[in-house]
């Protein structure tokens, strides 16, 4: 690897989201023998907005928070990604996951480019009035690039519906009208879809049934350890507990709980509801992050943090299958050594893209003033994640590839194939 001041990968520690993402991108790149031009387009961000904008606090001061909205690729649409609020937001990180947004946009088929926000804040540190101002504040610094047919924000760690709603009236108080196609992930009563809330966890639960249908596994009995109890984790736990999986551990940022028997996921979820971390719930055995990670189940579900399985733990993992709830929670280095060992990875751009699928019949919704029944937005979720899913494994099993292989090479291939059709301008 060249190692040069100005180069993105230079000084970068293993788990670095960036490096992740641009190390799985040149091995597509090898893969596909894409020609330097286009890996030199497609390393790099088409366009990033740095904002360092005034907030009024609730004591009289002035702060200044520091926030971004990164555009990948727009290659094959809109660019379509979350925001999220976090101390650990920076720029090379946002870069990493609106990079990660554009393949998995297109390993799913959806007509989007992929994007990403991050504001660096605890968004708990904050009052509601506060954290509404903060949200207000960014929307108009980001509004000269977001819009429905230019770039869509929606939820992601540290931002909920009322965050999206927020940002929807913002945009909608400067047009004059109402603009619901402008972020998804809204509350339903202002133009948000039924069935978003929980479609990154229902989209786990759809390749996890289909891959035990591929493997000829029985989901109910097997055990399923899942770390993040947010609102990926949370309604995975949930909804695989409810088609008859033992949800052995779920963990939070504090730590997490064990039951070899099955944990009772819905009381667990009351108990969160208090605002409580997972380990003060009562009743159950306290597990820490790194033990869930390393317990024998047969899928280990991340769901938190990127960065988190890398070469330091990976050693200690027993799971048969990995499903990637959160983006990038395993480094490169790990997801070798875990391809040598035969256990199986459902990467992040397939596992984890229900979240964005739903979002995009939201935004059709949005933009045709018509509104679907619950029913309808789950069976078509079903319909195109197990669709990428069959053509991921039918791709993986053709050429020898691992599912994070053949996911990057169909996501990857996509994108390549909408720029050099439109090609360079002028
Ligand atoms: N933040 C989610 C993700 O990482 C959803 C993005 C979206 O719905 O646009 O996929």
């Amino acid at each position: 690897m060249a190692i040069s001041d100005n180069d993105p990968q230079a000084a970068t520690v293993e788990n670095d989201a960036l490096s992740t993402a641009l190390t799985q991108f040149d091995d597509a790149a090898e893969r596909l023998h894409l020609d330097d031009g286009i890996r030199r387009v497609l390393r790099v961000s088409k366009r990033e907005l740095s904002v360092n904008f005034p907030v009024n606090m609730d004591d009289g001061s002035i702060r200044v928070f520091c926030g971004y909205r990164i555009q990948h690729s727009i290659a094959r649409g809109p660019a379509k990604g979350g925001l999220r609020y976090s101390l650990h937001v920076s720029l090379d990180e946002v870069r990493a996951l609106a990079m990660w947004m554009t393949w998995k946009a297109a390993v799913v088929n959806l007509p989007f480019g992929g994007a990403k926000g991050g504001v660096m804040v605890d968004p708990r540190a904050l009052s509601a009035a506060e954290l509404e101002d903060l949200t207000r504040r960014y929307a108009t610094e980001i509004s000269i690039i977001i819009g429905p047919s230019e770039d869509i924000p929606a939820p992601d760690m540290g931002t909920n519906p009322q965050i999206m709603a927020w940002i929807m009236d913002t945009i909608s108080m400067h047009k004059g009208h109402t603009v619901a196609g402008v972020v998804t992930g809204k509350p339903v009563a202002v133009g948000g879809t039924l069935g978003r809330l929980e479609a990154t966890g229902r989209g786990i639960l759809f390749v996890v049934e289909e891959l035990c249908s591929q493997k000829s596994i029985h989901l109910e009995g097997s055990t399923v350890a899942i770390q993040g109890f947010g609102n990926v984790g949370s309604v995975a736990a949930h909804l695989l507990q409810r088609a008859g999986a033992k949800v052995v551990a779920v963990s939070d940022r504090v730590g997490g709980v064990h039951d070899g028997n099955g944990l009772d996921v819905d009381s667990l979820l009351e108990c969160r509801s208090d605002a409580k971390p997972l380990a003060e719930c009562l009743g159950v055995d306290k597990i820490t992050n790194a033990d869930l990670l390393a317990l024998p189940v047969d899928f280990l579900i991340p769901a938190a943090l990127e960065g988190q399985i890398t070469s330091r733990n990976v050693g200690d993992v027993r799971a048969r299958f990995i499903v990637e709830g959160a983006n990038g929670p395993t480094s490169p280095e790990a997801d070798r050594i875990l391809g040598e060992r035969g256990v199986m990875i459902v990467p992040d751009i397939l596992a984890n893209a229900g979240g964005v699928i739903v979002s995009y019949f939201e935004w059709v919704q949005d933009l045709q003033f018509y509104f679907w029944e619950e029913d309808e937005v789950n069976d078509r979720l079903r319909k195109v994640i197990t669709r990428a899913y069959r053509e991921v494994a039918a791709a993986a099993e053709r050429d020898g590839l691992t599912m994070r292989e053949a996911a990057m090479a169909l996501g990857v291939g996509r994108v390549v194939e909408a720029t050099s059709i439109r090609g360079i301008y002028p």
